[in-house]
């Protein structure tokens, strides 16, 4: 049975590398018939922040990423948020010091700085120095015995060559040497990560670890808890960074970085998660669009590239255009409605949206782009673009349109295909080309250059609103 799990921090936002992660988990445990788990991992008291779960399960809820068991589900192998799970944790802890695979460490903060430095200043490895390894038992029951603040620390053989078999990079081998003492218990009775995600993910019997890249570096110390406590590690699957177009980690200078940020912006969770998924996977063929279901079908850990996978803004854009247009009118029309009250504009009458929507969808990429980009749609232009209005209204612009309204006020059909007649017989009869007529026209009714179809837009608003707005650019354009 394959267990999985996604591991949070809650030190802020969901990031939208830790969405992939979660996807890759999620996937996994789709594929494979097994379960996805969420664990709250909260032991670095330093970092918290408040509210930060519940943005993450908000951002995961809406992504439909929800985990089989863990963090407020429940489930068998519980508590799933670590700082609920301090007695196991001590509990461990002792096991390991009593069997000579940890140690009490007394020193301070100052004195570990002060050691720093002095190595530093002398060209030195600024690794702990091991100093609290050689103390003498009776050394350590008398300090604890005074009350001394101490941290606890695992110990890393000297020496050693350490394998790591991972599923996406294949072996990588690490020499102990250069690994540190590291720090299992902390002065405040917390875990460190490193101890807490040993012992749940063997507590909760994780099958697969998949992880960001970054963790590869601990996973040696990782190896070795597993061993000294005898148990059996789980698959290592650590999948590649998300960078930007120069190479760098992508960070917030780059652009959004948290998932919420593209739910505002409009996204659908299905074009994110499409999107998110190809950033380091591949389905082995030129296919782009799948939806999480197809995507379980077909995923795998071995088609995980090792290398960085770079954060295309305009291929998220393409993808989630992909999505949208899969989604029909009237449904979109309930998705977009919110974003009114986020612009603060009005919500237009449900059908009429759905008749936009129908209009713009080849055009729309976001929910988004049926609200701001397109004023016009809800609102009479009260200014009028001025680039636009020096390439497009000429010394015979006024004359044309209001003469062709006058034309339009007696049109009893106000369908595209009659405007469009309409308009081109009236170009004809005045010797013009129609686009002596159709571009003034556009900028009368939006006010801008650029848009939809003039005529099946025209149809939308309707002969009123159109004559209304033709009748007042004619009197600004004078
Ligand atoms: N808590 C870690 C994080 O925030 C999880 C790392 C892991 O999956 O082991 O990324």
């Amino acid at each position: 049975m394959v267990r999985v799990r996604f591991a949070p921090s809650p030190t802020g936002y969901l990031h939208v590398g830790g969405l992939r992660t979660a996807l890759y988990n999620w996937l996994l445990a789709r594929r494979e018939g097994g379960q996805f788990l969420l664990r709250i991992e909260d032991t670095d008291r330093t970092r918290l922040v408040e509210g930060a779960v519940e943005a993450l399960l908000d951002s995961l809820k809406w992504a439909g990423i929800t985990p089989d068991e863990g963090a407020l589900v429940g489930g068998p192998y519980g508590p799933y948020v670590q700082s609920e799970r301090l007695p196991i944790y001590r509990e461990m802890v002792d096991k390991l010091i009593a069997a000579g695979h940890a140690y009490y460490c007394f020193c301070t903060p100052e004195e570990l700085a002060a050691r720093r430095a002095e190595k530093e200043a002398q060209g030195e490895s600024t690794a702990y120095d091991r100093h609290c390894r050689s103390l003498s038992k009776e050394e350590v029951e008398r300090r604890l015995g005074a009350g001394e603040p101490y941290v606890v620390r695992m110990i890393i053989p000297d020496g050693r060559e350490i394998v790591i078999d991972d599923v996406v990079r294949g072996q990588v081998s690490f020499d102990s040497s250069l690994v540190d003492d590291q720090i299992l218990l902390k002065s405040d009775g917390f875990p460190t990560y490193h101890l807490a995600a040993v012992v749940d993910d063997h507590l909760m019997k994780i099958t697969h670890v998949i992880r960001g890249e970054e963790w590869l570096s601990s996973t040696p110390k990782h190896v070795l808890l597993y061993e000294y406590f005898g148990w059996e590690p789980p698959k290592f699957a650590h999948v590649p960074l998300i960078i930007n177009e120069s190479g760098k980690k992508l960070s917030k200078r780059d652009g959004d970085v948290s998932v919420e940020a593209y739910r505002e912006k409009g996204y659908l969770p299905e074009g994110l998660l499409n999107f998110l998924a190809m950033l380091g996977w591949n389905p082995g063929d030129e296919r782009e669009f799948f939806t999480k279901e197809t995507l379980a079908e077909c995923f795998s850990l071995e088609r995980v590239r090792k290398s960085g996978a770079v954060f295309d803004f305009n291929k998220l854009l393409y993808i989630n255009g992909l999505h949208m247009r899969t989604i029909p009118a009237d449904k979109l029309a309930d998705m977009v409605l919110p974003f009114f009250d986020k612009a603060g504009w009005e919500r237009p009458e449900r059908d009429y949206l759905i008749k936009v929507i129908e209009v713009m969808a080849e055009r729309a990429n976001l929910l988004t782009d049926y609200v701001e980009p397109i004023p016009y749609f809800y609102k009479d232009p009260t200014e009028y673009e001025e680039a636009t209005v020096k390439k497009r209204w000429k010394a015979a612009s006024h004359e044309l349109l209001s003469g062709w309204a006058d034309e339009m006020k007696n049109m009893e059909e106000f369908t595209p295909e009659a405007l469009e007649a309409s308009l081109r017989a009236y170009a004809e009869s005045h010797g013009v080309g129609a686009g002596q007529l159709i571009h003034p026209t556009r900028l009368a009714i939006t006010g801008v250059g650029n848009g939809p179809s003039l005529f099946h837009m025209m149809e939308v608003l309707g002969k009123d609103t159109c004559l209304r707005r033709i009748e007042a650019a004619l009197k600004v354009l004078a």
